[in-house]
């Protein structure tokens, strides 16, 4: 799986808050991820953020794709 920075990811567990889209923000041994509910930041190892995905969404800020 290809995650990069400014991805959106839907995932299968949704929050607490009830949001499944989360942004990517960075990238390395853990993901730092925002929801994009609530606004919050979590950071969670790269095995896990990659099972947890159901699948990536295309970033809403790119014009020119
Ligand atoms: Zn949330």
């Amino acid at each position: 799986m290809n995650i990069q920075i400014g991805d959106r990811l839907l995932m299968k567990k949704p929050h607490p808050c009830g949001g499944k889209i989360w942004k990517v923000t960075r990238i390395g041994l853990d993901f730092r991820l925002v929801c994009e509910t609530c606004g919050r930041e979590i950071l969670i190892p790269r095995v896990k953020a990659e099972k947890g995905v159901k699948r990536i969404l295309p970033d809403e800020s790119v014009t020119n794709s």
